[in-house]
C-alpha cells in the first residue's frame, strides 16, 4: 500500500505550570503533529517535541524538514518500512527529534495497515510499565507538595531535577525523600555539576539514607572522562542521557564503561530502529536501559511506551511528559492508571484515536 500524503500541523500546548531544569525553563510545548495517510485511508501519527536545547529540533525547523522530505515518501510502499527509513536517513542526517516524529508516523501507519499493535510488532514482552514522575527545580516546599500529590495518585518513583544550585538541590531532594519515605528517588542534573561536585552530591545523599537509585547525566555531555569519574565514585548507578544519542554513542560509552545505564529517548536517537540498535549494544555490554522523553503528548510518548512494553528491556521508565500538558490533541496510544501505562487493549498500530473533527 502506497503513501498518499504527509501532513504537518503545529501543536502549541501550554504546560500546567512552568518546568525548570538545569539548562532552561519552559512554559509551552511547541510540538508538531505529523500525519501519514495511505492510499486505502489508513493513517499513522507521529509527534515532534521541540527540544532545541538538546537536539536542535525546533517547531519551525521541524515543519520545514517534514515538508522538504515528504515528496520522497509519497508514492512509496509502506511495507518497505526499513527501506523507507534508510532513504530518509540519506536525506536528513541531523534533527533526530523530527526524524523520530516521521519514523513514528510511518511505523504507526504500517502497523495499523497490517493490523498489529506496535508493542506486539516489537515483541509483546509485557502489557504495561510503571513510570516515575519528574519534579522540576523549585522550592523544597513546592517540590514536596507536588510529590505528595503524585504519591496520592499511586506514584512511588520520583525523579528530581537538580544541577542548578548544590545546596538548594540537596535541601529539595532531602525534603521530598522525607515526605515520601518508602519511595524510590532518582536525580537528574542535566549536565549541571562538575565531576567533583557530582561525586560529593551523590555521596552526601547516599550518606543521608535517601533511597536513591539513579544519578542521571551529572556532568557536561561531552565530558566523557568526567562522567566516568562520577560513575567510578558513585554508590548508585549513573546514567548517560545527553551524552548518548545514537547506537555509536552507546558503543563508545559501553567500551570505556563510562556509565552503568543508557537513557534512550526516541527524540535523541531518531526513532525505534536506532533505539533497537542501542538496546543491542547495551545488552551486549551489560549496561542497563532507561527510556525517557522530551515534552511529548501521548502521541509522541506512545511509541516509547510500546517499545518498552514490547521489548521488556528497560529497567528505568521515565515517560511522564503528558502529565505536564494542559491538553492532549488526540486520545489513545496507551491507557493510564496512576503511574501504570498500559497497552493491553490497543488493537493495532499505536492506537491513536482520530479526532471527531477528522472523521
Ligand atoms: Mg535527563
Amino acid at each position: 500500500m502506497r503513501i498518499k500524503s504527509v501532513e504537518v500541523i503545529p501543536l502549541n500546548i501550554p504546560l500546567v505550570e512552568p518546568f525548570e531544569i538545569a539548562i532552561g525553563k519552559f512554559s509551552f510545548a511547541e510540538n508538531v503533529l505529523i500525519k501519514v495517510q495511505l492510499e486505502d485511508g489508513t493513517v499513522g501519527y507521529g509527534e515532534v517535541s521541540s527540544s532545541g536545547i538538546i537536539t536542535g529540533d525546533i517547531q519551525s525547523t521541524a515543519i520545514d524538514i517534514v515538508k522538504y522530505i515528504s515528496p520522497a515518501l509519497v508514492g512509496e510502499s509502506i511495507e518497505r518500512y526499513r527501506y523507507l527509513i534508510k532513504k530518509l536517513r540519506s536525506i536528513i542526517k541531523f534533527h533526530p527529534g523530527t526524524f523520530a516524529g516521521l519514523e513514528n508516523a510511518i511505523l504507526d501507519a504500517y502497523t495499523n495497515y497490517i493490523g498489529v499493535p506496535l508493542y506486539k510488532f516489537l515483541g509483546g514482552a509485557s502489557y504495561e510499565i510503571e513510570s516515575d514522575v519528574t519534579l522540576s527545580i523549585t522550592t523544597p516546599e513546592k517540590a514536596t507538595e507536588t510529590a505528595l500529590s503524585y504519591f496520592e495518585k499511586g506514584y512511588h518513583i520520583f525523579k528530581l531535577k537538580v544541577g542548578k544550585d548544590f545546596d538548594e538541590d540537596l535541601k529539595r531532594v532531602l525534603a521530598v525523600s522525607e515526605a515520601v519515605p518508602d519511595c524510590e528517588i532518582r536525580v537528574d542534573a542535566n549536565q549541571g555539576y562538575t565531576p567533583k561536585e557530582a561525586v560529593r552530591f551523590i555521596n552526601k545523599l547516599y550518606s543521608k539514607d535517601v533511597n536513591i537509585t539513579l544519578f542521571e547525566q551529572p556532568v557536561y555531555w561531552k565530558d566523557i572522562q568526567g562522567l566516568k569519574f562520577v560513575t567510578d565514585h558513585s554508590p548508585v548507578p549513573v546514567a548517560a542521557d545527553e551524552t548518548v544519542f545514537t547506537a555509536t554513542d552507546a558503543f563508545n560509552v559501553a567500551r570505556e564503561r563510562v556509565v552503568d545505564v543508557i537513557n534512550i529517548k526516541l527524540a535523541k536517537c531518531g526513532g525505534v530502529l536506532e533505539a533497537l540498535d542501542i538496546i543491542a549494544v547495551a545488552k551486549a555490554s551489560g549496561l542497563e536501559l532507561m527510556i525517557g522523553c522530551m515534552v511529548e503528548s501521548n502521541i509522541g510518548l506512545a511509541p516509547s511506551v510500546h517499545l518498552a512494553c514490547g521489548t521488556g528491556e528497560f529497567s528505568y521508565i521515565d515517560l511522564d511528559s503528558y502529565l505536564f500538558l494542559k491538553e492532549l490533541p488526540l486520545k489513545g496510544g496507551f491507557e493510564v492508571d496512576g503511574p501504570r501505562l498500559i497497552v493491553k487493549n490497543i488493537k493495532k498500530g499505536l492506537g491513536i484515536e482520530e479526532s471527531k473533527k477528522e472523521k
